[in-house]
C-alpha cells in the first residue's frame, strides 16, 4: 500500500513514520497518513510565509481566477475524492453523503472566489479622506474536523487565499486522506507553498496553535478541543475564528403539521449520522402533538437504508470511529436507564463496522446526559413542554449556542421565536440548512467569530484605515 505524503511547497514530503487510516465500515485498512515532525511543521510554516510574500501581492483578479482553477481541478476529480472520502469516513456516497460534500465544496468555493473587499471611502471631503483597507494577515494555520472534512478545508483554505494569505492546514487523522489527495491536486493550479498540508497526532496539532511562524488559525472542532487552541494562542495573540461544538434545539409549536415536518426534521437531526455541527440534536414538541410528531418520525426513520458507504443503496453509514461510537451508544443506555423510551433503534447493529441504528428517544428531559450533552450520532432526544416561554428558557439554558429552529404553520410567529432563541443561526421549519452567502458561527461556548459571505472573508483580513 502506497503511503501518502505531506504536501509542501507544492511537493511531495514524504515522512519516516505513518499511521493507519481504517475504513469505519469495515475496519480494512484505507490507506497510510504521514507522521509530520516538528521539523517538517516548521518547513511548512517557513515555505508558507515565503510564499506570502508573492501571493499577498498578487490582484484581486489573479486570485479570484485562481480560486475558479481550484474549484475547475476539483470538479474534475470529484468522484475520485467522494470515493476516497467514503472510504476513511464511512458517510455513503449516495443520499446526503460524499458526493453531496464534494457538491458543497464546490459550490462554496465559486461563491467565495468571487467575493471582493473593495478599499472602503470612510471620509473624502475638505478635511480630508479616510479609506479603509482590508489586507491579508500572513499565515493561516488550519484544523479540520472528521465530519465533512473536505468541505470544512475547503471553508478555511478558500476564504484564506482569496484574501491573499498562504495555508498550513492539518486534517484530522481520523480522515485525512481526502483532505491530502485534494490538497496535492490545488498545488497543481496554484503557485507552490500557498497552500501546504501536514498530517500528524494532536501532539502536531498543538504545537502548530503554538507555532511563532502562524498569524492566525482557524479551527474547526470540538468545545474542549478550541479551549486548548485559545490557551495556546494566547503566547504569540493569534487570530482565531473558532468553530466549535454545539447541542442545537429545535422547538415544535402547537400548530404544525406533524406529517409535513418529519422529514424535515429527521434530516435536520440525522443529516450524517448526527454527525454534523448544526444538526438538531434535543427536540422540544408541544404536549398536544407530541404522539404524533414521534410516530411519524419513527415511520420515517424505518425508510432510510443503513449500511456500506460504498453500496449506491445505503442512505446513512456507520458512525466514524470508535470513541464516537460508544459515546452515542453510553447516552443511550443512559436514557434507557432513566426511563427514557425507545422508539426505534436502541443498541448496535450487529455487523463489523461502528453501525449503530437512528435512535428515537422519548420521555426525557434535561437532566438526562443525552440532553444535556452533544451526542454527536444516530440519536435523538424528544422533550415534552406546554408552556412556549418555558421552553424558550429550557432551550436558552446550555453553554452553548451554534443554531436552533422553530417548527410551525405561522411563519411570522416562528421568526419571532427564533429570534429569541440564543445561537448564531436560527431557522424555522427547517434545521442545518447552511448557505455561502450567510454567516456561520456559534455564541457562546460555540465558538469566535463566523464563515462564509463577506463577513467570514473578513476574518481573514486585518484592517489598516489610510488617512490622508
Ligand atoms: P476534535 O476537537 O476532537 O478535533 C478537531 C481537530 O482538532 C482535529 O484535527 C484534531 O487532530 C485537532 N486537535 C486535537 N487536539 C488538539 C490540540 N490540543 N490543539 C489543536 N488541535 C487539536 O473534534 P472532532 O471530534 O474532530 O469533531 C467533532 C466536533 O467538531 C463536534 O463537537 C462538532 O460539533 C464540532 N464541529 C463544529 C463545526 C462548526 O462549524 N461549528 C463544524 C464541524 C464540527
Amino acid at each position: 500500500m502506497n503511503p501518502y505524503a505531506l504536501v509542501i511547497d507544492g511537493k511531495r514530503v514524504e515522512t519516516v513514520a505513518h499511521a493507519e487510516v481504517r475504513n469505519p465500515s469495515t475496519g480494512e485498512t484505507v490507506g497510510l497518513m504521514p507522521l509530520a515532525t516538528p521539523a517538517q511543521l516548521d518547513l511548512a510554516v517557513q515555505t508558507a510565509a515565503r510564499a506570502f510574500r508573492s501571493w499577498s501581492r498578487t490582484s484581486d483578479a489573479e486570485r479570484k481566477k485562481a480560486c475558479h482553477a481550484v474549484a475547475d481541478i476539483i470538479a474534475a476529480h470529484q468522484e475520485e475524492l467522494a470515493l476516497l472520502l467514503t472510504l476513511e469516513q464511512g458517510k455513503p456516497l449516495n443520499g446526503l453523503g460524499s458526493r453531496f460534500e464534494m457538491g458543497g465544496t464546490l459550490a462554496w468555493t465559486r461563491y467565495t472566489a468571487d467575493l471582493t473587499l473593495p478599499v472602503e471611502i470612510l471620509q473624502d471631503n475638505n478635511e480630508g479622506r479616510v479609506e479603509l483597507h482590508r489586507k491579508p494577515i500572513g499565515v493561516v494555520g488550519s484544523i479540520t474536523p472528521w465530519n465533512w472534512p473536505v468541505m470544512i478545508a475547503s471553508w478555511h483554505i478558500i476564504p484564506a487565499i482569496r484574501a491573499g494569505n498562504a495555508v498550513v492546514l492539518k486534517p484530522s487523522p481520523q480522515t485525512p486522506l481526502s483532505t491530502i489527495r485534494m490538497i496535492e491536486l490545488v498545488n497543481e493550479v496554484l503557485p507552490p507553498g500557498v497552500v501546504n498540508v501536514i498530517t500528524g497526532d494532536n501532539a502536531l496539532a498543538a504545537l502548530m496553535t503554538a507555532h511563532p511562524g502562524i498569524d492566525k488559525m482557524t479551527f474547526t472542532g470540538s468545545a474542549e478541543t478550541g479551549r486548548k487552541v485559545m490557551a495556546s494562542a494566547a503566547a504569540t495573540l493569534k487570530r482565531l475564528t473558532l468553530e466549535l461544538g454545539g447541542n442545537d434545539a429545535g422547538i415544535v409549536l402547537a400548530d404544525a403539521d406533524p406529517k409535513q415536518i418529519a422529514q424535515g426534521l429527521f434530516w435536520g437531526a440525522f443529516i450524517n449520522n448526527g454527525q454534523t455541527c448544526s444538526a438538531l440534536k434535543r427536540l422540544y414538541v408541544h404536549d398536544s402533538l407530541y404522539d404524533a410528531v414521534c410516530d411519524e418520525l419513527a415511520a420515517y426513520a424505518r425508510t432510510v437504508t443503513i449500511g456500506d458507504g460504498q453500496d449506491e443503496a445505503s442512505i446513512l453509514g456507520p458512525i466514524q470511529n470508535e470513541m464516537q461510537f460508544n459515546k452515542v451508544r453510553d447516552l443511550v443506555e443512559d436514557a434507557r436507564a432513566r426511563g427514557g423510551r425507545i422508539l426505534t433503534g436502541g443498541a448496535p447493529i450487529e455487523r463489523p463496522g461502528y453501525f449503530y441504528p437512528i435512535t428515537l428517544v422519548a420521555d426525557v428531559d434535561h437532566g438526562f446526559r443525552l440532553v444535556d450533552e452533544e451526542q454527536f450520532g444516530p440519536a435523538l432526544p424528544i422533550i415534552r413542554y406546554a408552556d412556549i416561554d418555558e421552553v424558550i428558557e429550557r432551550a436558552n439554558s446550555l453553554p452553548v449556542g451554534l443554531g436552533g429552529s422553530i417548527w410551525s404553520s405561522n411563519i411570522e410567529k416562528a421568526r419571532e421565536l427564533a429570534s429569541r432563541l440564543e445561537c448564531g443561526i436560527a431557522w424555522v421549519n427547517k434545521h442545518g440548512a447552511i448557505q455561502p452567502n450567510a454567516p456561520h458561527g456559534g455564541i457562546k461556548q460555540s465558538g469566535i467569530g463566523v464563515q462564509f459571505g463577506v463577513e467570514g472573508l473578513k476574518e481573514l483580513t486585518v484592517a489598516q484605515t489610510v488617512l490622508s
